[in-house]
């Protein structure tokens, strides 16, 4: 029954985004809706990142690639050690399509609860498998079920990691359905403010959650939001961090957005989603 539900919610979103494709309805575009024009200005309410966790998944992180692919959305995958072994392709297709590439330890412990010898042990030993595996990655980290404390955090910088938790719970873990995991995101973006959404592309309630995205971005960009990633000192890239309005600006506005080839550390650094790079340190 439950899947009976979920598979009726896919099939409403996937109607809706292949309407908004026969619309060419682009993201944070001048569009006419029945509720009248929704002003043109990109980027008007600010900025979102999405934020996928506990993957890599051989069948649910596929089918978000393309999603965000399709859509030009990036995203930052804060991986486990543990399953990039086991699908070191999925996990190699995610970061040379450009998504940012996070750890998020071996085996998802509590961290607070293991020793500096440990908590060291699940970082490594992660980081390692994703350079066996020619994952490329950034320096971000993520605390499984954000359990950090002062303790933590130090370890975390000094192996050169920057640890990220989120500002909005999606609750996909819980179990609600595709369009409760879009009503749970949507009404907790903040204008202007630090909107780090936390879903998963490696639980039980996945499809779900994943099934959720095509909504979530058309929604969030109907309302002038547009959709960037996080640096590696874990802030989101907006003009702000960056310098360069004018960049960024054009990269995260369009829907088919044009900018100079920079490399990943370059002193320009807007979001580069779908440009394959090189193993980052
Ligand atoms: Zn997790």
């Amino acid at each position: 029954m439950v899947w009976g539900r979920l598979q009726g919610h896919v099939v409403v979103l996937g109607v809706l985004a292949a309407a908004l494709v026969v619309l060419g309805a682009g993201p944070a575009q001048a569009t006419t809706t029945a509720g009248g024009t929704v002003a043109g200005r990109p980027c008007r309410s600010g900025y979102v990142v999405l934020t996928f966790d506990d993957g890599p998944s051989r069948t649910q992180t596929p089918r978000l690639l393309k999603i965000l692919t399709d859509r030009k959305v990036p995203a930052v995958f804060f991986m486990v050690g543990s399953r990039v072994a086991s699908a070191p392709n999925v996990a190699r297709r995610v970061a040379a399509a450009g998504f940012e590439v996070g750890n998020h330890t071996w085996s998802h412990p509590l961290l607070t609860r293991l020793s500096d010898r440990d908590v060291r042990w699940q970082l490594q030993h992660t980081r390692r498998q994703l350079r066996t595996d020619r994952v490329g990655f950034t320096r971000l980290m993520r605390p499984p079920y954000g359990g950090i404390d002062d303790r933590v955090r130090r370890l975390v910088t000094d192996l050169g990691l920057t640890p990220v938790l989120w500002t909005i719970d999606s609750r996909d873990w819980v179990g609600g359905s595709s369009r409760q995991i879009a009503r749970e995101i949507l009404t907790h973006l903040r204008p202007h403010q630090r909107n780090v959404v936390l879903q998963h592309d490696g639980v039980t309630n996945s499809p779900a959650s994943v099934a959720a995205v095509p909504y979530v971005v058309h929604e969030a960009r109907r309302r002038g939001y547009c959709f960037t990633r996080l640096n590696d000192a874990g802030r989101m890239v907006t003009p702000a961090t960056t310098g360069d309005h004018r960049a960024v600006a054009t990269a995260l506005a369009g829907p088919a957005p044009v900018i100079p080839a920079v490399r990943r550390y370059g002193a320009l650094d807007p979001w580069l989603p779908f440009r394959g790079r090189t193993l980052a340190s």
